[in-house]
């Protein structure tokens, strides 16, 4: 045995090594699993999110059944958890934590941020939200508009679909696609232009 392995590593090892001789998941589908997420990222949320702009039978499909409407633009959901998608409006900002840990929707936005998992955000998500975006992140949440701060979990991803931006009349998908971050489909950013 290497003496420099760690025990993380020789767990992992040996969980995989039963799970494939008991027939219970092989050593390819592992592989494509971690193909699948490397090559998710946020560039996936964002073409969902500019198509809801756009398409309102795409929008109801989106708020409907977000795993549905992701795989609807080719984007694989076999073996991840359910997506569900929060709508923000001009009355109501999501603000999207995973409070156990990190769970985040990995299928379409990829690995989270090294601060999701951080105790501090997944604390003050949390504790005081407003206070959280607009020092952090500068985003300030209108007091007349509610904050509801939803916990993802290992059952259950969600992400955000936030407002279209004012100005952005008449553009197409592509274009409003690029205007789409990651922290928007999360909640602690507002698109902008
Ligand atoms: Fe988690």
């Amino acid at each position: 045995m290497n003496i420099l392995e760690t025990d993380s590593a020789r767990l992992l090892t040996a969980v995989r090594t039963l799970l494939e001789q008991k027939g219970i998941v092989s050593t390819a589908e592992v592989m494509e699993r971690m193909a699948t997420t490397d090559a998710a990222n946020p560039g996936q949320g964002g073409r969902m999110v500019a198509k809801a702009w756009v398409d309102p039978a795409y929008r109801a499909l989106l708020l409907s059944d977000g795993t549905k409407a992701a795989e609807a633009l080719g984007i694989m959901m076999r073996g991840m958890p359910p997506l569900g998608v929060l709508e923000n409006t001009p009355e109501v900002h999501n603000l999207v934590v995973c409070t156990l840990c990190s769970c985040y929707p990995r299928a379409v936005l990829g690995y989270p941020p090294f601060w999701y998992k951080s105790a501090s955000f997944r604390a003050r998500a949390v504790r005081d939200p407003r206070e959280l975006l607009a020092s952090e992140w500068k985003t300030v949440i209108p007091d007349a508009v509610k904050v509801r701060v939803v916990d993802s979990t290992a059952d259950y991803r969600w992400m955000v679909l936030p407002v279209r931006p004012a100005g952005t009349e008449g553009w197409d998908e592509a274009r409003l696609a690029r205007i789409v971050r990651e922290g928007d489909m999360i909640g602690v950013t507002v698109p902008g232009i």
